[in-house]
């Protein structure tokens, strides 16, 4: 008999409900478990497949690495009234299916399927696809698959009554949906986390979540709830993104560990070992037809060194202390279970439904969110410790800014500040120096001095207002800037004050201890076109002539400027030669 090869063109007929709500669950209705399986070349025959010495029988799970499999369902198994009317699997990608009803003559009646002819069920990662007619006399159905690229494929394959009767209960959808919801939340934490921190794990948790999400949506088949794909692209879809969340995880890993968890070279294995996921189950995930005879292998082979070495970079940390790790294990240890159950699944090392799948996606939910308390738990202690070094920085600028004896501002830090001192109006500046202080060393002792030194600040900054600003410049020598009214007045002030101070705060000293002033008031408007050099070589010039006529007094200039328009510092400091100098006084 000639076989023909008449396709689904009756499919139509069988498009009931796409409800998955109202799918009942799998085991609710009789379902046929194929009793034989066997592979072969492309060129065995149909008819070849009569005999029975050609099937391996209720031994083992079939072999997707041949370029055909065979299935064979029983007459016995089914039910003298009803008969079955589908053939319903596994997505996964095969060239064809063919399907030949043996009568008890002998008679065989074909019918053949391409790929893209199976028709995804909106009820988890199967399709299903119509038989040839099953009669009172049919003995056996005889499956052939071109190319199948997973074993589950075989081993899930059933013969059902209705469409209807098949796919996943609204329950388990309803478990998927609530995956996805949980996979979600975390994903807009890391948005949040990675606006604050901008550190590189949270983008690669980012693309870890939504490739885990991608895999519950195409592996778990909610997606042909929404949109009917071809099996073909779901079949690709769904490895594809968990070889590329696998791999993202790794990379996650080696980032989020703290420094000090992992080796350098570990840290190096963990990162290829990742990007590796990434390419090489990637590639099997893509399944062509010439890959076939090792892609599924492949593909469970190729994740070994991910889960390797992340599982050893874990137990590493951990045993390094690592809180991360601790983290890490309790997020990863239900993936792993499920993900290896589900490896010695799609190997065929033994047969479980698929709904076993479920574990896996819920696993990940929980990995997911664990690591989100995880990066929430990091993102704390990142708080701290920048606001710990916030806090020393600050202090070490205070440090760094003030003199140490004094507690006043010091040479530095006035002349950064010099220019925005200026600005906010400080156009007085008056240079102090104590007079012969050296004999105060001298006489009562370094210690003395230094006291002597600290009334000086105390006597320079006591009117504590904010219209003066007192330095130390180095040594005895001091700087007061003022702004405001009466700024020379200001500053004699404050010169006459300070052998009061001294005297006040440090008793048994001879003679008072006075101090020298070269002053320079400039208007206003020109107060920014001079540098603190400029101020302080003109205020210095002052200072000697103080010293020269005598000590004990201010000696002081009032700079006039004829500009109207504010000069450029270049043009300010050629000038500088050719001020005019204005009335001097002395004490
Ligand atoms: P003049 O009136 O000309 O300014 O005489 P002088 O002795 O004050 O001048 P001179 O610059 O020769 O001496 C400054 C002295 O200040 C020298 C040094 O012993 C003292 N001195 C500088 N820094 C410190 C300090 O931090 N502590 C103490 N105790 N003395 C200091
Ligand atoms: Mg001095
Ligand atoms: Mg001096």
């Amino acid at each position: 008999m000639p076989l023909s090869a008449a396709h689904a063109d009756a499919a139509a007929g069988d498009a009931k409900g796409t409800d998955f709500a109202v799918a009942p669950a799998l085991s609710d209705h009789p379902a046929f478990v194929p009793a034989c399986h066997a592979v072969s070349g492309t060129d065995t025959s149909l008819r070849a497949m009569t005999a029975r010495e050609a099937w391996t029988c209720n031994a083992g799970a079939p072999r997707a690495d041949s370029p055909v499999a065979w299935l064979r369902f029983d007459a016995q198994a089914w039910d003298a009234e009803e008969r079955p009317r589908h053939f319903f699997t596994r997505s996964a990608r095969h060239r064809s299916i063919t399907f030949a009803a043996l009568d008890a003559d002998g008679t065989l009646r074909v019918r053949s399927f391409a790929e893209e002819e199976a028709r995804p069920l909106a009820a988890g990662p199967v399709f299903t696809l119509p038989l040839p007619e099953i009669r009172k006399e049919t003995r056996a159905l005889i499956v052939r698959v071109e190319r199948p690229h997973s074993v589950p494929l075989l081993s899930e394959a059933r013969l059902i009554y209705d469409v209807e009767d098949a796919g996943w209960s609204g329950h388990e959808m309803m478990l998927l949906a609530m995956v996805i919801g949980m996979l979600i939340l975390p994903l807009f934490f890391d948005v949040s986390f990675y606006v604050v921190l901008r550190e590189r794990f949270v983008a690669l948790h980012a693309g870890m979540v939504m490739s885990m999400m991608l895999y519950v949506l195409f592996a778990g088949g909610l997606v042909s709830v929404f949109w009917s794909l071809p099996v073909a692209f779901s079949a690709v879809i769904a490895p594809l993104s968990w070889a590329l969340g696998c791999g993202l995880s790794a990379l996650f890993l080696a980032e989020f560990l703290e420094r000090d968890a992992l080796s350098p070279r570990l840290r190096r294995l963990t990162v290829a070992a990742g990007l590796w996921t990434i390419v090489g189950p990637g590639f099997f995930a893509l399944q062509f037809h010439w890959s076939q005879p090792f892609d599924d292998r492949g593909y469970f082979l190729a994740m070994m060194p991910a889960a390797f070495f992340t599982t050893f970079a874990i137990v590493r940390a951990m045993m390094r202390g690592s809180r991360s790790a601790r983290y890490l294990a309790l997020a990863w240890a239900p993936a792993i279970i499920a993900s290896i159950e589900r490896a010695l699944r799609g190997l065929g090392l033994y047969v479980g439904p698929s709904s076993l799948d479920q574990m896996l996606y819920v696993a990940t939910a929980i990995e997911v969110i664990v690591m989100s308390l995880a990066i929430a738990d990091r993102f704390l202690a990142i708080r701290r410790e920048r606001d710990a070094a916030l806090t020393e920085a600050r202090m070490l600028e205070h440090l760094s800014s003030r003199d140490a004896l004094t507690g006043l501002m010091n040479r530095g830090a006035l002349e950064a500040r010099f220019d925005d001192l200026l600005r906010q109006g400080f156009d007085t500046f008056a240079l102090v120096d104590l007079d012969r202080f050296k004999h105060i060393n001298d006489r009562y002792g370094h210690q003395v001095g230094d006291g002597a030194l600290i009334a000086c600040a105390a006597a320079l900054s006591a009117s504590g207002d904010r219209d003066s600003v007192a330095a130390r410049l180095g040594g005895e020598e001091f700087v007061v800037l003022l702004r405001g009214e009466r700024t020379l007045e200001r500053a004699e002030n404050l010169r006459r004050a300070i052998p009061l101070r001294i005297a006040s705060q440090v008793p048994g000293l001879g003679a008072p201890v006075t101090a020298s002033m070269g002053v320079i008031e400039l208007p206003r408007a020109s107060a920014h076109a001079l540098t603190f050099e400029d101020f302080y070589s003109r205020a210095d010039t002052l200072m000697y002539e103080a010293k020269a006529s005598g000590r004990n007094r201010m000696s002081y200039e009032k700079l006039t400027m004829f500009d109207t328009a504010p000069p450029s510092r270049a043009q300010a400091k050629a000038r500088s030669k050719d001020r005019s100098k204005g009335s001097r006084a002395a004490a």
